[in-house]
């Protein structure tokens, strides 16, 4: 058994002790470690290939940035990056898709800072803590990464298939069924 643990952001990171140090953590941990980011995915059964080796692999730097104003900002830089069987919107098929986010935080020491710069920061704002969830983080930007319609460049052709499965021209004109059926029931209509 591989144990995962070590390469798994922290979910409780000391954001400014980071940052002072000029702190930098990577590593490549399971999907399995992140349900909301799998849950609608197609399934990943044992016999899948790509179970193992799909691996979200995310980078975190941190950064004490010197102000004319009177503390320094601290940031965080994160990257994260995943590979996820997604279905193509197109085929119906399974389409691998290249998830990537990179984005750069800067912590404020509370929520009414946060809001009260809100309106003239570019950059997003957080709010500091001494345990800070970056494994959510990762999570979320990932989320927010995924493709809305994934779909492949060039869809997979079905005659690959025929060759092996005579009944797949049956089926396939079967799937193709429920356009005709919807037609015909507007067609009824009148
Ligand atoms: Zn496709």
């Amino acid at each position: 058994m591989q144990d995962f643990s070590a390469s798994s952001p922290p979910k409780a990171l000391d954001v400014k002790a980071f940052a002072s140090e000029n702190g930098a953590l990577d590593g490549a941990d399971a999907l399995a470690h992140y349900p909301r980011l799998t849950a609608d995915l197609l399934k990943l059964d044992d016999a899948s290939p790509s179970r193992d080796s799909t691996k979200v692999h995310w980078n975190a730097e941190g950064q004490l940035l010197k102000t004319s104003l009177a503390a320094p900002q601290v940031w965080l830089h994160l990257g994260a990056q995943v590979t996820l069987p997604m279905t193509c919107q197109r085929c119906l098929n399974t389409v691998e898709m290249l998830v990537e986010a990179k984005r750069s935080f800067r912590f404020v020491s509370s929520e009414q800072e946060a809001e009260f710069e809100d309106d003239e920061a570019e950059e997003d704002l957080l709010v500091l803590t001494k345990l800070f969830d970056l494994h959510a983080l990762v999570e979320d930007e990932l989320l927010m990464a995924m493709p809305m319609v994934p779909m492949h460049d060039v869809c997979p052709e079905p005659q690959v298939f025929a060759a092996q499965d005579p009944d797949f021209e049956l089926q396939e004109a079967a799937a193709s069924r429920p356009f005709a059926v919807l037609a015909s029931l507007k067609g009824d209509k009148h």
